[in-house]
């Protein structure tokens, strides 16, 4: 498929090769020519003022037509039948974009004797659950879980499709918005409705956190976004909500997957899980070395807390990259965070917004962490650190 040029219509202002992303124009005999490079993305077409370039038929054919688009569809993950807390924050925010739009709300369940999670569904608000257990989809697998998710979108054409931007997120939801040619936008934090054009607006950072990208779809649908666990809260269940759960029959024969996934082996960690912990300290450089990590270490386990770190202590190989917090680690939302040492860079500040409380303990009084605390401490950390566990010892003795 290439670009259609009007050659009568072309007067040679090269505003179309201005606005190619890609570099993938170039002026040959006094006409703009697509090279290799050319993704079709139209953006040249809505450059050229005198509308001399256009897409090809079929491409404009394969657009899912977005006036028949209905409804906002969650794709909601589990963990050996147990519904992750992450689906139900998709779909609190599912809701809200549903109701702002007049739509249904639609749940989608994958797995093999995950029926009773159907309801819980529907409790937390979705009007309608899909249901497709199958022995064979007992174990997460892309290509499966693919193959029985594309038809049934194709089918229904959402208007919006979220999904968690978790490991098993990240490797089946970019294979479905190819399938579907449509955009997706990967690690939102902040999704709504745009007032005038009903369009979902899809915020992100973008040059390395230095900027938050607003991202629209206005040509494919379904919209389609994932959101990093503990960017939305996790809402309440609404009470008598009414939906409607439908079990699908899996008609044909699934895949074969060149990866055998034999078993699941659960990481072992010291106090609960980063993701799951109400109080969490965050190390940063600031602690100097590893050595020092048995004083943050004290203090963990005196307050119950998990200890993570900026990106800083993890290349250093203080803690292993699965403690790192941020754009490029994980989200976190404890009650709690303290802060030590850590001077908030914003792809570390990202990571831990959706904390309730932020303590901040850091000797530079102009540390941007500080911006974002609600109780800043300025302090040698060597010197605090050791008095805080002293006192919290003696109320505990
Ligand atoms: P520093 O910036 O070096 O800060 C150390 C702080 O410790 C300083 O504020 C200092 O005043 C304080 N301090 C020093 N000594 C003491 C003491 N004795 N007592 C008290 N305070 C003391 N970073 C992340 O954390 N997570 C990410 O996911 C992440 N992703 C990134 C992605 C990209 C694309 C890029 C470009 C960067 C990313 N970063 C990330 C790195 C980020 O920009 C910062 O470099 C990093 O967060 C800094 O870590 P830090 O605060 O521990 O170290």
């Amino acid at each position: 498929m290439e670009l259609i040029l009007n050659k009568e219509k072309c007067n040679g202002c090269g505003a179309c090769i201005d606005a190619c992303p890609f570099s993938a124009l170039i002026m040959k005999e006094g006409y703009p020519e697509a090279t290799e490079e050319c993704r079709l993305c139209g953006l040249c077409v809505n450059a050229c003022p005198e509308e001399a370039i256009s897409l090809p038929e079929e491409l404009k054919k394969k657009k899912r037509p977005i006036k028949k688009a209905r409804d906002v569809w969650v794709y909601a993950e589990h963990r050996d039948g147990k519904l992750a807390r992450v689906s139900f924050e998709l779909l609190g925010k599912g809701r809200e974009l549903a109701d702002k739009l007049g739509q249904k709300l639609v749940a989608i369940l994958i797995g093999h004797q995950i029926e009773t999670s159907a309801s819980r569904l529907i409790d937390y608000g979705a009007d309608i659950v899909y249901v497709m257990d199958h022995p064979d989809l007992a174990t997460f697998n892309e290509n499966k879980y693919g193959a029985v998710l594309i038809p049934l979108l194709k089918k229904h054409c959402p208007n919006i499709f979220l999904s968690a931007a978790t490991t098993r997120g990240r490797s089946l939801i970019p294979q479905i918005a190819a399938d579907l040619e449509t955009g997706l936008t990967a690690d939102c934090t902040g999704l709504d409705i745009d007032s005038k054009s009903g369009l979902l607006l899809q915020t992100r950072p973008a040059f390395g956190g230095n900027i938050m990208a607003l991202i629209t779809c206005p040509d494919h649908r379904p919209q389609m976004a994932t959101v990093r666990p503990h960017i939305f809260p996790k809402p309440q269940p609404i009470p008598n909500h009414k939906g409607k759960i439908i079990r699908l029959e899996i008609e044909n024969k699934l895949p074969e997957n060149s990866v055998k996934v034999k078993s699941f082996i659960k990481t072992e960690t010291k106090g609960p899980d980063l993701s799951e912990a109400d109080v969490i300290i965050g190390v940063g450089r600031g602690i100097k070395g590893p050595e020092n990590l048995k004083m943050m270490e004290e203090l963990a386990y005196l307050l119950n807390a998990s200890i993570g770190g900026s990106r800083a202590v993890v290349d250093a190989g203080w803690l292993p990259p699965r403690c790192q917090i941020g754009q490029t680690g994980v989200t976190v939302s404890p009650k709690i965070y303290i802060a030590c040492g850590i001077s908030g860079a914003i792809q570390h500040i990202v990571g831990i917004q959706s904390a309730k409380t932020i303590v901040a303990i850091n000797k530079d009084p102009d540390a941007p962490i500080f911006n974002v605390a609600n109780y800043g401490i300025v302090a040698d950390l060597f010197e605090f650190i050791p008095k805080l566990i002293e006192e919290i010892k003696k109320g505990k003795g």
